[in-house]
């Protein structure tokens, strides 16, 4: 699975949770604050209304008491009490203290706590204290209030979780008493008055409907993100399993069998070996161009549910790329796991006897090689691209020094960059010489890499693998601007330059302003067109014919000569040799390097140098080493030599003193 996908399924399994996951938070701490100042505004309200009532009622009767009785007679002051008590009824009780606080008179039973305010006491204002045994509310002087809810709690306690309704515990419609002592200071005595506030349902329903109402508001919000937060859950989970599931055989994609593989791996790997196979059904293209597309998925499904069959409970199948199919499998023996392959492509070619199935295996062991699902996933496809196309027995096992080449093939990748910019790359020159007169009348740019950990690195361990990934087009330009140099220096010092030819890859070709490109890099050392030659391999002539051939004219018109490397090496190439305006071919290696008994091989050569003439192209032997080799092409026409025998590849200061001295 491709980062960049890992990235965006990661993205969308976070998506949007957290901020309901707080929204959430914030509302209930938003609301809970909010009906806690609420409830206390309300509530505090209305107890300070009551108080200030009772404060009323105990001024006004120590008013009248003080303008009325003379300070000595009980029975007068018992007369006074019983005329006040008919219009201010909720004082229910009076005590006459004199200013020692020793009792003068008493109306009931009941005293005021004098604790409380003892302090208070000593100034002249009115002072008012009450007591309701330790659930008190106390209202001291300067209106500083400070509230005890101990009553109140008890009665919401028992509004909404109590057995029985608020009538037996609290009288019916007073739902809340509360009993309070005021203390009045008068000039020879203290009157104190036991009032009773009283709260009945009427008070308290405002405040209860509000409270209910920011209740129900908070509930329904925290519903609502609940309700939001399991469907994301829910949503995200069938978006997994949409994105784990594989749309052609409608079994797990590789992402499932990564994750799920992991999970088998970690529980089972002490218990039993495991591999991770790829079974790749080959040619599945030339099966659909022959069946149609939809047979081919047909196929697949039905290899994939094959091979679901063949699992025990902690193995897995799925489905990769294209035509292969990932399974984790266990085992006890290397020949008990090839088996039971064997056996499953067996059935499946079976099944399906007529069409000519071809399956391709590649195992990767777990105690082989460490790593991730995916890792070893990878490598057993490594695996399979080591099967030789004609190979008999398509079981093919990760090996270490597959490990090593894949590391190998991931360090120069990596590697490229730095050794570009340090300089690690160094052109040799190996010179041609001319067939006649054998003087060194040109030479080929060939790379060598410096590497700081692995010394000298030849071409054939680094270029395959950048032609690969496509970064050989970095090292084409390299040498082309290192050549370009060169040649710009030595004409600056006045030497007899000869023209260099540097290979060009052929996936440099799949640009569109390749000759533009190639002009630029040259033009940067002003050096004449001429003395850079551009050598394509065989190969590139494969690929599109049209835009080579557009792009080997414009190289033409702008001067470069271009030559074809290794004619002969792959496949037969006449037909390029037709279609391409050519200026030099370079016969392979190969054709001298065979014994040559009947002289067939001296035959050939001396025709194709023959077609090449007729065709007006110039002929470079490669690859020559021997006296007899350079003796006959000087009998066959051909214009230069390049190989041991003359000269090898060397580094550009031995072809300086080669060439110029
Ligand atoms: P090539 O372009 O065909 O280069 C000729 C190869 O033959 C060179 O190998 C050279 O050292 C070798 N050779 C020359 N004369 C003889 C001989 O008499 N006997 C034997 N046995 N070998 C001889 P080298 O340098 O290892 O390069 C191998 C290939 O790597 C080159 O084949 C070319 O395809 C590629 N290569 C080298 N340098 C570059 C480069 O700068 N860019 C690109 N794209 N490819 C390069
Ligand atoms: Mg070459
Ligand atoms: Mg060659």
């Amino acid at each position: 699975m491709s980062r960049a996908k890992d990235r965006k399924i990661k993205k969308l399994k976070k998506q949007r949770l957290w901020p309901y996951i707080l929204g959430i938070i914030l509302i209930t701490l938003i609301m809970f604050g909010i009906i806690f100042s609420v409830s206390l505004f309300l509530l505090s309200n209305i107890f300070m209304n009551k108080f200030d009532e009772a404060i009323n009622n105990s001024e006004k009767i120590s008013q009248i008491i003080e303008t009325k009785w003379d300070g000595e007679s009980e029975e007068e002051l018992e007369q006074i009490y019983q005329s006040i008590l008919e219009f201010v009824p909720e004082s229910e009780e009076i005590c006459v203290y004199d200013l020692n606080k020793n009792i003068i008179y008493q109306s009931g039973e009941e005293l005021p706590n004098w604790n409380i305010v003892e302090e208070d006491l000593s100034t002249d204002e009115a002072i008012w204290m009450l007591t309701y045994d330790e659930d008190s509310f106390f209202y001291l002087k300067d209106n500083e209030s400070c509230v005890n809810f101990k009553p109140l709690e008890d009665y919401l306690e028992n509004f909404f979780f109590g057995e029985e309704t608020t009538a037996d515990q609290y009288e019916d419609v007073e739902i809340l008493k509360i009993k309070m002592w005021t203390a009045i200071k008068c000039d020879n005595y203290y009157i104190c008055t036991k009032n009773i506030m009283s709260i009945n349902e009427s008070e308290l329903a405002f405040p209860i409907v509000i409270l209910m109402v920011l209740s129900s508001l908070e509930v329904v919000l925290v519903i609502y993100y609940l309700t939001s937060i399991i469907s994301l859950v829910v949503e995200r989970r069938k978006v997994a399993r949409i994105l784990e599931t594989d749309m052609v055989t409608g079994g797990n994609n590789l992402q499932f069998f990564v994750k799920k593989g992991k999970k088998i791996l970690k529980r089972n790997k002490n218990k039993s070996n495991y591999a991770v196979v790829i079974i790749r059904l080959e040619k599945y293209r030339n099966f659909c161009s022959c069946y149609g597309v939809h047979e081919g998925e047909e196929l697949l499904e039905l290899i994939y549910v094959t091979m679901s069959k063949m699992l025990s409970r902690k193995e897995l199948v799925a489905r990769g790329d294209k035509s292969d199919f990932a399974l984790l499998l266990s085992y006890t023996t290397e020949e008990e796991l090839r088996e039971r392959l064997t056996h499953c492509v067996k059935h499946l070619c079976s099944t399906r006897a007529r069409q000519s199935l071809e399956f391709s295996i590649g195992i990767c062991k777990t105690d082989v090689v460490e790593g991730s699902v995916e890792t070893l996933f990878n490598y057993a496809g490594v695996a399979i691209g080591n099967l030789a196309p004609d190979s008999d027995d398509r079981t093919v096992l990760f090996t270490d020094e597959m490990r090593k080449e894949e590391l190998w093939n991931r360090r120069v990748e990596n590697d490229l960059d730095r050794a570009i910019a340090k300089k690690e790359f160094m052109v040799y020159l190996q010179p041609k010489y001319s067939t006649k007169e054998e003087k060194l009348s040109g030479a080929e740019a060939l790379i060598r890499w410096n590497h700081p950990t692995e010394g000298f690195v030849p071409p054939f361990r680094f270029i395959p693998i950048l032609e690969k990934n496509g970064s050989i087009i970095k090292i084409d330009d390299y040498m082309i601007s290192e050549v370009s140099r060169l040649q710009a220096k030595w004409m600056a010092e006045g030497k007899e330059v000869v023209p260099i030819s540097v290979n060009v890859s052929r996936v440099h070709f799949a640009r569109p302003d390749l000759a533009e490109h190639i002009c630029r890099l040259v033009d940067e050392h002003n050096v004449p067109h001429h003395l850079i030659e551009l050598e394509l391999t065989e190969s590139a002539f494969f690929d599109d014919k049209e835009a080579l051939l557009t792009t080997i004219n414009k190289l033409k018109e702008f001067g470069f000569e271009i030559s074809m490397d290794d004619f002969g090496a792959g496949y037969s190439s006449l037909n390029s040799l037709k279609e391409l305006p050519l200026d030099v071919l370079k016969l392979d290696a190969g054709f001298f390097r065979e014994e040559d008994t009947d002289g067939r091989g001296k035959m050939i050569i001396g025709d194709t140098i023959s077609l090449a003439k007729k065709l007006d192209m110039r002929i470079v032997a490669e690859g020559i080493e021997t006296r007899e080799q350079v003796d006959f092409l000087s009998t066959m026409d051909c214009d230069l030599i390049q190989g041991y025998y003359f000269a090898k590849p060397m580094p550009v200061s031995d072809f300086e003193t080669k060439a110029f001295s």
